[in-house]
């Protein structure tokens, strides 16, 4: 049964707003998606009203999950602080579980915060580190996975989040077809694969659809997929970061409760960075960087094994020296790892006894090591 705009509307209709008209007159709906059954739209409003509107949201999402055919509703509380002498007032303060909040996604914090007092931590998840790359194309998805495999083999429990919310690669990188589903509480279910609990937000939507999305909306979905998720006991929730070091990934490494961030790096200079340029952005909101990993870092025949240094291998290693993060590793340049990465099966599950996932698992246990001292630290 498909579910037509005009039936949400009908529903949203019947919703109350704090502004005393109806939620569909208050003139804070963003476009309705509504696709096979799956229905997502924001409701925008200033960040000092925010509070008044998490209600409005909840009810609005009720409201909307008891439309026949539903199978599926994400709506967003996205707030944006105006322009003016408003500006200057801090956001409501984020207190409740449901995980929606005021998201000011074109305001980079000018002051760093704590990184654990800014949002509370994930109940059931010891650890939330981010996977970033100051531009897109350097591997990051692809490592993202193998290194969440490569700690899954260490016998930690392993989350996955796609938060790369502008080109969700993961539902290609594992091959995952299928929708996930709502438990009891409402809350979606990851689906498992490899062991790994995985989302992302390319299982929800079409990946022109994520495209499009705005700034505000972009954190408040990554923020409902982090928190409206039903991810059980994990040691760590590995989150494939969007590419490049603009506000939006700012806002990001700001509004998760981050343990650390990892960089992935090709050894180009220009890669090299743009590296520096996503530690500069984590050291600004206090998120420790847990270290860079080179990847692309040599190239090694397919048929010889013979190392070829095309990208003048060592930059991401000297410049980790240089900054003084720690350097996790190197990960060839290889056909196997393109190969298998395209087909959904990655390297580290086809061939568990090759090269290529030791390679991943002695990076995951360094990260398992900088963890620990991470938290033995805080
Ligand atoms: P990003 O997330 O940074 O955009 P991806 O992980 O999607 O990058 O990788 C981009 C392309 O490079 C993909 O085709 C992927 O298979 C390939 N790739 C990534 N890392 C390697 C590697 N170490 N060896 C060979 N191919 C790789």
């Amino acid at each position: 049964m498909s579910v037509t705009q005009q039936q949400v509307l009908d529903a949203l209709a019947k919703v109350a707003s704090p502004r005393g008209v109806a939620l569909t007159n208050a003139g804070v709906l963003s476009a309705i998606t509504a696709n096979d059954g799956k229905v997502f739209f924001s409701i925008n409003v200033d960040a000092t009203e925010a509070r008044a509107w998490e209600g409005v949201r909840a009810a609005a999402e009720e409201a909307v999950r008891a439309i026949p055919g539903v199978t599926m509703a994400m709506i967003a509380l996205t707030a944006e602080r105006k322009a003016g002498p408003a500006a200057a007032a801090p956001p409501p303060p984020h207190s409740h579980s449901h995980g929606v909040q005021p998201a000011a996604a074109h305001k980079p914090p000018q002051s760093p915060a704590s990184p654990m007092s800014k949002q509370s931590e994930i109940p059931g998840i010891a650890a939330v580190i981010a996977v970033a790359s100051g531009k897109g194309g350097v591997g990051k998805s692809t490592t993202a996975l193998n290194l969440a495999l490569g700690l899954r083999d260490l016998g930690l429990r392993v989350g996955l989040l796609d938060a790369d919310i502008y080109g969700p690669s993961v539902p290609r990188l594992t091959g995952i077809r299928e929708k996930p589903q709502l438990n009891d509480d409402k809350k979606m279910i990851p689906i498992t694969r490899f062991g790994l609990a995985i989302m992302s937000i390319g299982f929800l939507v079409e990946e022109e659809t994520a495209m499009i999305w705005r700034g505000p909306m972009v954190m408040s979905a990554i923020t409902q997929m982090l928190r409206d998720v039903a991810w059980g006991t994990l040691d760590v929730l590995v989150v494939d970061m969007p590419p490049g070091t603009g506000d939006a990934q700012l806002t990001l490494a700001q509004n998760v409760p981050l343990k650390g961030a990892i960089i992935i790096s090709t050894p180009q200079d220009l890669s090299l960075i743009d590296a520096r340029r996503g530690l500069a952005m984590f050291r600004k909101v206090n998120v420790p960087v847990l270290g860079i990993i080179e990847n692309m870092s040599y190239f090694q025949c397919p048929h010889c094994g013979t190392q070829s240094d095309i990208f003048g291998h060592g930059g991401a290693r000297h410049e980790a020296e240089r900054l003084g993060v720690p350097f996790l590793g190197e990960i060839p340049l290889h056909m196997s790892i393109r190969a298998t990465s395209d087909s959904g099966t990655p390297v580290v599950e086809s061939e568990p006894d090759g090269p290529h996932a030791a390679i991943y698992r002695a990076i995951g246990a360094k990260v398992r090591e900088q963890l620990q001292g991470a938290t033995a630290a805080a």
